[in-house]
């Protein structure tokens, strides 16, 4: 996942860190994030993204768009500003959350199946053109109670959501298994594979189950209960279903809904009349899915469950650079300038702290900022080398500058 073009200099990047956590805030990604530079809180649930952060956003965009684009999605982008009348349309539109705008005319969209329904039973021609998928990567609106979890819950929040067409359930449900195995890989990449469990959670109105992918972590505003046996975990909200000796055997923890998948069925597609003749010319109805991932608040996720108070290591595939090359004195300015150089040739992302600033405080920026693998050039440093610390694996030794870029995975 290549994001840059060259050594960016930290000089003349528009970021700082701050000494201390911002005041009032709770929420441990955000405590990390705002003071690691990565995000700006402008009110509650509503953040900037800084240039660090907005590179990792982007790398977790670009997994996800992979993985999409891999299960055959066809990636778009509709409009935030919605219509009333298409909230009318399928009767949603007195739900809470909802920002209403323009007198009353419009909406800011908080999903999207009442825009792409119609969309696509405009696009779709023919039965022979399902199934088909369309997504897009959004910022939403939603009028949460109580924002208090930092990225985890905005009101303004980035989502990838995805919807998927087909003549019959039985299609359906095999796309969606796809897409959860879609999601798995989407999760592993980007470092949660292992805390991330597949949860059965409330169909709604829609369907018996909808899937949750939770990421387990003590912070977490959702408590799922684990099933080792099975590898799999149930939404306290659909406990209720569960025999007491069933329930026993299940370990309930906190946990990140960073993905949710849902089978629609013909809901929405009835709703705005999308039927389509099949072979025989028999208007069939239509079956959907959606499929949602909450990009921002996986920022928020991958900081909540990697990071201390005092410092955070982003997974590879996810952060914001490869390599953090810090000279400790301006003495070692130009070797660290040659050591990013070699870096960069190599096809690594580099940033190169060039800053006038003590060695103690380039340190502590660097981990709390959380680049994966260091490389400290200082007086003792012998020449030709580096100090090289893989911050994941915790481990740092003396190598070669020409080793060096062997380390580092590409990121
Ligand atoms: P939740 O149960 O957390 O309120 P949801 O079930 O309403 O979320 P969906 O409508 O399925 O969420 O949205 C898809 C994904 O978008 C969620 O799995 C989550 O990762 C993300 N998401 C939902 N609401 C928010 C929010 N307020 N802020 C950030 N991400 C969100
Ligand atoms: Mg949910």
């Amino acid at each position: 996942m290549t994001r840059s073009q060259g050594v960016t200099r930290q000089s003349t990047l528009a970021h700082r860190t701050r000494r201390e956590p911002p005041a009032g805030e709770p929420s441990r990604n955000a405590r990390i994030l705002e003071r690691a530079g990565y995000v700006d809180k402008l009110m509650a649930g509503v953040y900037s993204f800084l240039p660090l952060g907005l590179r990792v956003l982007r790398n977790i965009e670009d997994i996800v768009r992979d993985e999409m684009t891999a299960v055959g999605g066809n990636e778009v982008l509709m409009p935030a500003l919605h219509p009333i009348a298409a909230w009318e349309a399928t009767g949603r539109q007195d739900m809470p959350i909802l920002f209403r705008t323009g007198g009353d005319t419009a909406v800011l969209g908080p999903t999207h199946e009442e825009v792409v329904t119609p969309l696509m039973a405009a696009q779709v021609a023919s039965y022979k053109d399902l199934p088909t998928a369309v997504f897009q990567i959004q910022n939403k609106f939603r009028d949460e109670a109580r924002p208090k979890s930092g990225l985890l819950r905005g009101r303004e929040f980035g989502m990838k959501d995805m919807y998927s067409f087909h003549l019959s359930g039985a299609d359906l449900e095999t796309y969606y298994e796809q897409v959860a195995d879609a999601y798995r890989r989407v999760f592993a990449r980007c470092g949660l594979g292992e805390v991330t469990h597949y949860t059965y959670a409330s169909g709604g109105d829609f369907c018996e189950f909808s899937h949750e992918f939770q990421a387990v972590t003590p912070h977490g505003e959702d408590t799922v209960y684990l099933d080792h046996g099975k590898g799999t975990a149930i939404n306290k909200e659909i406990l209720d279903r569960y025999t007491p000796e069933e329930i026993a055997e299940l370990e309930p923890v906190r946990a990140i809904e960073v993905g949710n998948i849902f089978k629609l069925g013909t809901r929405f597609a009835d709703a705005v009349g999308f039927r389509l003749p099949d072979a025989t010319g028999v208007p069939q109805r239509i079956h959907m899915g959606c499929y949602g991932i909450g990009t921002t608040r996986l920022v928020g996720a991958i900081a909540e469950i990697l990071s201390t108070d005092d410092a955070m290591v982003w997974p590879a595939g996810v952060a914001p650079y490869a390599v953090h090359v810090i000279p400790l004195s301006a003495q070692q300015h130009q070797r660290a300038e040659e050591v990013a150089a070699a870096l960069h040739r190599r096809g690594h992302t580099v940033l190169l702290d060039d800053r006038p600033a003590r060695a103690g405080a380039k340190l502590a920026d660097a981990d709390l900022i959380g680049i994966p693998h260091r490389a400290v050039v200082g007086a003792r440093t012998e020449e030709g080398r580096v100090e090289h610390s893989d911050r994941l694996a915790d481990v740092t030794r003396t190598v070669p500058v020409a080793e060096l870029a062997q380390l580092v995975t590409a990121v």
